[in-house]
């Protein structure tokens, strides 16, 4: 209770109870040594490396000089944007979805808020399978709901099992997050594991939000869509998806979401009190994107999964350190509680953002700590960066550990 006496909150406890994005704390200390002169080399980034394709940039600009561009368009994105998104929808997972049931999002985050906002009633809890992206739980929080999470292991390819799930489910459940493939792990359900998941979901009625940004971003294995999987689940699952990580166009802040009519048109109405539109300019270089040539796609794929196999191989050379096989996204997430308690350079670290902090100011490599992922134990390493550069942020590591 507040008295007399006391300071009045000047922060709300909605927001105060927000912890800072981790990721990037981490970005904001290397790039602070790098601007200081230090040779930092950067495993932290959560962004593909490569420029925005031209064809893509090129369609931004024309669209810059269209003075239809200039105004005020539809909240729920240009008809032409969300039809492109049907399309691309259809053709890659095999899911008829209605343009009317797509809303286009200021980036993936946005959608991922909006879809929790619009299923999530106070005290309500949301499984969310651990290490997470750090995004998730506070956006739950946000949501006034309750993140259940469920820890997974390297033993396990950082996947929960039916068991788990069930031992998580209580009459408060509402809704289970799946994010495949992974942001932090790089895991990938496989397409029993995700039907069995699915089929679970529906038996309990419960929502299911799949984040799938990582669609495209896959090594040796296809990508297995939920929907088409379980198609029973179309009445209570929500899609998130955007333009990011596929087209190398985080900047451009193009996300969508697609689901039951009534979820998004709930959605639709949030947005068009908070952000409206998104910027017309950034839909048309996305409909580009979606409609022009998607060879690049290939290619940077490719070029991902050498530096995945470069970096799997020189990570697994640690001694003591387990590195699963990761199928997608851009991350591997090993295991390195081998390291935890042992001397580094004249120090120990007990927790692994010590450890981060010991291979920054040692090493001069910037990694992302477990800790920011939900748990202590595990390092985050992001293959978004030049061979040369992986070849010699991991000597560095295999130098300071040797
Ligand atoms: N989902 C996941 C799993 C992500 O890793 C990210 C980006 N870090 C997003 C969604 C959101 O991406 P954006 O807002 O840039 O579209």
């Amino acid at each position: 209770m507040t008295t007399s006496t006391e300071p009045a909150r000047r922060v709300s406890s909605r927001l105060a109870a927000i912890a800072e994005s981790a990721t990037l704390a981490v970005d904001a200390k290397a790039k602070a040594l790098k601007a200081a002169g230090r040779p930092v080399v950067g495993f932290g980034a959560g962004e593909p490396d490569f420029p925005t394709p031209p064809h893509i940039v090129e369609a931004a600009i024309e669209a810059a000089r269209d003075p239809k561009n200039h105004k005020y368009s539809p909240a729920s994105g240009l008809p032409e944007l969300r039809k492109a998104i049907a399309d691309k929808t259809l053709a890659d997972s095999g899911i008829h979805v209605d343009p009317a049931n797509i809303l286009v999002t200021n980036g993936g985050k946005q959608a991922v808020y909006q879809a929790f906002a619009a299923i999530t009633d106070p005290g309500d809890e949301i499984i969310l399978p651990a290490p997470y992206w750090t995004t998730y739980p506070e956006a739950i929080r946000l949501c006034d709901g309750v993140p259940t999470k469920v820890f997974t292991n390297a033993e396990s390819g950082y996947k929960v099992t039916l068991e788990q799930l069930e031992a998580a489910r209580n009459r408060r459940t509402k809704a289970i997050l799946i994010c495949s493939p992974s942001n932090p792990t790089g895991a990938m359900y496989s397409a029993e594991e995700l039907t069995a998941i699915g089929e679970w979901a529906l038996e309990h009625g419960l929502w299911v939000v799949t984040d799938e940004i990582y669609e495209h971003l896959t090594y040796g294995k296809k990508m297995n869509y939920l929907l088409d999987l379980v198609p029973d689940l179309a009445n209570q699952t929500i899609v998130l998806n955007g333009v990011a990580k596929t087209y190398s166009m985080t900047g451009w802040r193009v996300g969508w979401m697609y689901g039951p009519k009534d979820i998004i048109k709930a959605a639709t109405n949030m947005q068009s009190h908070t952000t409206s539109n998104v910027s017309n300019v950034s839909q048309r270089a996305a409909i580009a994107a979606l409609t022009g040539p998607q060879d690049i796609v290939e290619d940077m794929r490719k070029a991902f999964e050498g530096r995945r196999n470069l970096l799997l191989g020189m990570l697994r050379d640690i001694d003591g350190v387990i590195v699963p096989k990761a199928e997608g996204a851009f991350y591997l997430y090993p295991d390195v509680t081998s390291l935890l308690g042992r001397e580094i350079n004249g120090r120990t670290a007990e927790n692994t953002t010590e450890l981060a902090a010991i291979i920054l100011e040692d090493a001069e490599v910037a990694v992302v700590p477990g800790e920011a992922f939900g748990a202590s134990g595990c390092l985050r390493f992001s293959y978004a960066l030049n061979e040369a550069d992986l070849v010699e942020g991991i000597t560095r590591i295999q130098n300071l550990l040797a």
